[in-house]
């Protein structure tokens, strides 16, 4: 819960510096946070998700074991990219707080257009990997953070 806690803290940070809302840590297998990281798009490069950074991250810096080990918590589940890019360096347990369905759901409703890559769950795209989520208290407050960022004006509540 602390270590989701920090992904949320994280999440708004990155909106605050006029990123999207998601941040992510990555926790080794004694239960040790040991990099963490949050979404930096705003430069116009849309693959800087954190969960891609851990990913290469841990690829550069830990061992195939302490990758299996390890967990990465984050504020929403991994985008299709991100899930790949986690199995292929073979990284261990995935806790989101709110899921890609959910933030689809609410992009419907504040009709934002789609992005240009699908929404699927972890799990369609990485089988193996052992994923928890969502987290119901964190619910309301992603969606507010998700809401300053996407949400146009004029779109009612
Ligand atoms: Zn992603």
């Amino acid at each position: 819960m602390k270590h989701l806690r920090r992904c949320v803290d994280l999440a708004s940070e990155a909106l605050d510096d006029g990123d999207e809302p998601f941040g992510s840590i990555l926790v080794d297998g004694t239960g040790k946070v040991i990099f963490e990281d949050r979404n930096r798009v705003k430069g116009g490069d849309h693959t800087r998700h954190p969960e891609l950074t851990i990913a290469l991250w841990a690829v550069a810096n830990m061992s195939p074991v302490a990758r299996a080990e390890a967990t990465v918590y984050t504020s929403g589940e991994h985008c299709p990219m991100c899930a790949a890019a986690h199995a292929w360096v073979g990284l261990g347990r995935i806790v989101y707080a709110v899921s890609g369905a959910q933030l689809t759901e609410w992009l419907t409703e504040w009709e934002v257009p789609p992005s240009p890559v699908a929404s699927l769950p972890i799990n369609a795209v990485a089988p193996d990997v052992l994923v928890e989520g969502p987290v119901r208290i964190f619910e309301d407050e992603m969606k507010s953070l998700h809401a300053t960022c996407f949400k146009p004006r004029g779109v009612a509540e």
